[in-house]
């Protein structure tokens, strides 16, 4: 019987026993078996901890992979992908998340070429691949903070004919609303940070995978070896976070679309931002992609510039400043700042994470503030 991600989050590790919540495993290593052998499969903590490996299967079920691995970081959990490649052809999107794209600006030091380009555009993604060459197509969905999206089975489909694999960076998107391995993907990463835990008290990274390719089974190798690793009170954290994941993101995203619709008349908005919004240029494919919904992140553009922008935030009552996302307290950002300087993220640009508040008193908060803009 095919299972909804709401039934599948609750149903992964369960304990063995009675107890209806899982215990933490805290032991950094294992006995050994009198004969010298290791029976039970456990051996040392940086590898075989039995709590992350537990959230491990909770993200590779409702991924859809055949197994997942938990990383101290979501830039651990992508900067593996990168260093396990042999020195390659990177195709990365324009808009991505910052800190990976200053990652990859210097990737050359670990012998890749990168290309960034905009992968909403089919014919820009064709013309940057170079077949037998191009080892990785990057694609984040929706991108952060303009959330442009990219139809990922068509890209797919682009880099596997050049030879290329896949890894989508998933994490605004979240497996309640995209799974990007049904749609081709050959990783998908995740910085659990943001909504898989959801409660801003985890620091935490995943990889999930359709198979146990030669490139993975190198990405696990690289974790283990450079330690990498989840702590296992985190990961058993995140192993609760998980069990509410399909309610918060659902929602989340409805509360995210009703903000979007009402701030699109508002006089000091000369934008909104937000794949669920008919006229946004994405918005067909994202249909398709996230048919659960279209996500709680959306960013506004302020007719008046930056100085408008940090002077919204700084009005605002209900809705705290600051960075990250996928929370359940609502989050407001003046982006630029924080990408510093050479970031391409407009400086009228303000990042809005929406958390379980009710939705009516967040928009009141934001529309009082907005308000004041405009009367001065
Ligand atoms: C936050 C984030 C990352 C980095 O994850 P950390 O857990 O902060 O290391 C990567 N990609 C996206 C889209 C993010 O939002």
């Amino acid at each position: 019987m095919p299972r909804t991600v709401a039934t599948r989050a609750l149903g992964v590790g369960r304990p063995p026993s009675t107890a209806l919540t899982p215990s933490i495993d805290m032991s950094t290593t294992y006995a050994r078996d009198p004969d010298n052998g290791y029976s039970s499969g456990h051996v040392y903590g940086r590898k075989d901890n039995a709590t992350v490996q537990q959230a491990e299967r909770q993200i590779a079920e409702l991924e859809h992979a055949r197994d997942a691995l938990l990383f101290g970081s979501g830039m651990a959990a992508a900067v593996a992908v990168f260093t396990a490649l042999p020195p390659t052809h990177i195709v990365a999107p324009r808009d991505m998340y910052w800190g990976l794209r200053v990652w990859l600006q210097s990737a050359h030091r670990h012998g890749h070429e990168v290309s960034f380009v905009d992968m909403s555009r089919l014919d820009e993604v064709r013309s940057s691949l170079r077949p037998g060459r191009t080892g990785l197509v990057w694609i984040e969905t929706p991108s952060n903070p303009l959330w442009t999206v990219t139809d990922i089975a068509a890209v797919s489909d682009l880099a596997h004919r050049a030879g290329a694999m896949v890894c989508a960076d998933s994490t605004v998107a979240t497996p309640v609303l995209t799974n990007p391995l049904l749609f081709g993907v050959d990783i998908v990463m995740h910085s659990a940070t943001k909504y898989l835990n959801g409660h801003s008290d985890v620091v935490a990274g995943a990889l999930a995978s359709a198979d146990r390719s030669e490139l993975w089974l190198r990405i696990k190798d690289t974790r283990d070896q450079q330690g990498a690793v989840l702590g296992s009170f985190d990961a058993w954290l995140l192993t609760r976070g998980l069990r509410t994941l399909d309610l918060r993101v659902k929602e989340q995203s409805r509360s995210a679309a009703w903000i979007a619709e009402r701030l699109l008349g508002h006089p000091a908005v000369s934008a909104v931002l937000y794949p669920g919004l008919p006229d946004h240029p994405g918005h067909a494919i994202a249909k398709r992609q996230m048919p659960g919904g279209f996500g709680g992140m959306l960013s506004l553009r302020l007719r008046d510039g930056a100085a408008a922008a940090i002077a919204a935030a700084a009005q605002v009552q209900l809705w705290r400043r600051a960075t990250s996302f996928g929370g359940i307290e609502s989050l407001i950002e003046h982006r630029a700042s924080i990408e510093g300087e050479g970031s391409p993220c407009p400086d009228d640009l303000l990042r809005l994470s929406v958390g379980l508040e009710d939705p009516n008193d967040l928009y009141r908060d934001l529309a009082d503030s907005l308000d004041l803009l405009t009367r001065t």
